[in-house]
């Protein structure tokens, strides 16, 4: 039985992994500050002895015995990321040396959530690892992109100075049930519109696209990285390489939901990447692993999901 710090645990992605590692038979230390994340996406694992929930920032050091660690704690949508920036360039610089430092005392094997910002606005589509990325470092997404773009670099020399044991997963844009309907992304905020009966806000012309990953597959990724070989440390995409314009994605739920919603344009924010695809030759190539669920078949979960909590 491993013992597994999940940071984040209470968010979206974090109680999937929560939930998944737990019947997989580890024991499961959750962290949490419970800024974007809720007790409601974990009380059903309370009752398991062998799920641990600790209130706590992760930018303040944590002493836990573990043998892997998943660091996912980090605001996610632009909305959350973009209410008080300096604290999210904290949470992601210094979350990622407080898990690395416990990460080089005990031993433990550590994964870091990154994610397709660190590409920025790309020129290069669709997105493999080696490409660099184009992000502005002063604009209002900088505070998340340069962030994550750190403890990369972070995770990296911890690897060549201490031989940590490093994995470094970059996600692509992911939904499913437990997205908080209140985070602004797009599939939240589309589908409780049209839940709703409200407009659908559509930023800009509705041209931009972006590659919706379902959360299940998402974690089963998460895992099988994890679990690779021990010289494998990453960058690794993960997402589902089908995409989307913001305008198809409106149509479709709208289609899904049977709403009589408008779609309305609003202006586009700053720096909104205009396109988002990734390469994913090598998961499929060093971990096995590609999408299986298809983006109608995981809005209509997601759908089912929002119809219960609103
Ligand atoms: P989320 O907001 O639901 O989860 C983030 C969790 O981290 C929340 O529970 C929040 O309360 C917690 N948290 C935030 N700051 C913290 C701090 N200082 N200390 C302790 N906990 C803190 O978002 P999510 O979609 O589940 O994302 C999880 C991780 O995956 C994030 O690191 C995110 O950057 C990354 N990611 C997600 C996506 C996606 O599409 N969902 C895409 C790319 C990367
Ligand atoms: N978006 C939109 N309407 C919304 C919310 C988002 O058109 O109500 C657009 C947003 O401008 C972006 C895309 O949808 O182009 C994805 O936005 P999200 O915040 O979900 O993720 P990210 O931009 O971080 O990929």
């Amino acid at each position: 039985m491993n013992r597994v710090l999940v940071t984040g645990g209470a968010g979206f992605l974090g109680s999937h992994l929560c939930e998944r590692l737990l019947n997989e038979g580890n024991d499961v230390i959750c962290l949490d500050n419970l800024f974007t994340g809720s007790k409601d996406n974990i009380r059903h694992l309370m009752g398991n002895s062998y799920f641990e929930f600790i209130r706590h920032d992760i930018t303040e050091p944590i002493y836990v015995e573990v043998d892997q660690i998943y660091n996912l704690a980090c605001p996610a949508s632009p909305v959350h990321y973009q209410h008080n920036p300096i604290k999210t360039a904290k949470t992601s610089v210094y979350g990622a040396l407080n898990t690395l430092g416990l990460a080089k005392r005990t031993g433990a094997r550590i994964l870091q959530a990154s994610t397709s910002e660190v590409y920025g606005d790309p020129e290069v589509h669709p997105q493999p690892e080696s490409y660099r990325g184009c992000v502005n470092p002063i604009g209002i997404r900088a505070c998340y992109d340069e962030g994550k773009r750190m403890a990369e670099t972070l995770f990296f020399d911890y690897y060549r100075m201490h031989q940590v044991e490093i994995k470094v997963m970059r996600i692509f844009n992911t939904y499913g049930p437990r997205m908080n309907p209140n985070d602004g992304r797009v599939v939240s905020n589309f589908i409780v519109q049209a839940l709703k009966g409200q407009n659908i806000t559509i930023y800009g012309d509705g041209k931009q696209t972006r590659s919706f990953c379902y959360v299940d597959d998402l974690i089963n990724g998460m895992i099988k990285l994890m679990n690779s070989e021990k010289d494998f440390t990453g960058p690794v995409n993960i997402g589902n390489p089908g995409e989307f314009t913001m305008l198809e994605l409106a149509q479709k739920i709208i289609e899904l939901t049977g709403s009589n919603s408008q779609i309305v344009y609003e202006p586009l924010p700053s720096d909104d990447p205009m396109q988002r695809k990734p390469v994913i030759d090598l998961a499929k190539e060093k971990l096995g692993w590609q999408p299986t669920v298809q983006l109608e078949e995981g809005l209509l979960k997601t759908i089912d999901y929002f119809k219960r909590i609103l």
